[in-house]
């Protein structure tokens, strides 16, 4: 609410926002890297900041890989060490959220990724899939037969390379069998993964959207913009939402999440939003700048837009 203006922010003002946060979360991809490059002075970046005493911790929502692997991301890509705690990837946070919701010894069905499964072990959630889909019989229709696990109590949606009609049928047959006893987690809803030259491949919210389809039901989200991994992050360190800054590099995910937890938001300008749609669209708030921007100064050309009605 309030009147909202946008008005770029001289380099000491941007110091002043960087001096008053104690913790950084930084969205990845788009961010700190686009596929398997890290994007010019952000490592030379973060390292500046975790030597000034900064608590960095990373956010995203791809699911295809385990807090483990992140760490060994950043590492390679000449990242400041981290350790597993700092990372908040949509797979753990969604193991961790069917540790809660779930009562002991229930299982769930997944499609996703080998790394998914390997969350849900850590936190000791027995699970079917992912793999190939048994199929009993050589029609769909016969596919309603094939056996169903009693202990199956959560149908879980995340990247899945081996997405397929087969596991479609069992996801609804789950959900069909435990009605409200079955629940419906998604790791996160992005629609496309954009890759170099515009192009994109589709995301898992496809996948997502395809099961609430069939079922006719919603599933809970675990990824940005929802507030669960901010959370996430919070059961695990001493936040000061006034004192933590979202970095990100999506207006409608990063962004949206970093402004309804009351976080300060900054767009890097570096991933899928661009200056323009920041400016032709309406509500939420971010600073931006390029991250290379703030490896210069910490901070040369900062815009601060409380909003996107006016010019900035
Ligand atoms: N999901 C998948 C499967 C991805 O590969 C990616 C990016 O590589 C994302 C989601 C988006 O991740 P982030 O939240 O770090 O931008
Ligand atoms: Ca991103």
């Amino acid at each position: 609410g309030g009147p909202r203006q946008c008005r770029r922010l001289e380099a000491e003002a941007a110091r002043a926002v960087l001096g008053a946060a104690d913790t950084l979360l930084f969205d990845c991809d788009g961010v700190l890297w686009r596929g398997e490059a890290a994007v010019g002075g952000a490592a030379a970046t973060l390292g500046r900041l975790a030597a000034a005493g900064k608590r960095l911790c990373y956010v995203t929502n791809n699911s295809s890989r385990t807090r483990v692997a992140y760490t060994e991301k950043l590492r390679r890509l000449g990242f400041p060490p981290a350790e597993p705690r700092h990372i908040f990837g949509s797979a753990f946070c969604a193991a961790r959220y069917l540790r809660q919701a779930l009562p002991p010894g229930a299982a769930a069905y997944v499609l996703g990724s080998p790394a998914l499964a390997a969350e849900l072990e850590a936190v000791g959630i027995p699970h079917l899939g992912p793999g190939p889909a048994a199929l009993p019989g050589p029609a769909p229709a016969d596919w309603a037969q094939a056996p169903l696990d009693p202990a199956v109590r959560a149908v879980l949606v995340g990247f899945d390379e081996h997405f397929s009609y087969a596991k479609l049928c069992q996801a609804l047959r789950y959900l069909l069998r435990g009605g409200s006893d079955c629940l419906l987690v998604g790791t996160n809803r992005d629609h496309r993964l954009p890759l170099e030259g515009g192009t994109g491949i589709p995301g898992t919210g496809c996948l997502v959207k395809a099961v609430e389809t069939a079922a006719q039901r919603e599933a809970f989200i675990v990824g940005k913009p929802n507030r669960y991994m901010f959370d996430c992050v919070v059961s695990e360190f001493n936040i000061d939402p006034a004192r933590t800054i979202m970095v990100g590099d999506r207006l409608d995910t990063d962004i949206l999440m970093g402004n309804s937890c009351g976080l300060t938001t900054l767009l890097t300008l570096t991933g899928v939003t661009t200056l323009d749609e920041v400016k032709g669209q309406e509500g939420g708030s971010a600073l931006h700048s390029s991250i290379q921007d703030l490896l210069d100064h910490l901070v040369r050309c900062l815009v601060f837009c409380n909003c996107w009605h006016q010019r900035c």
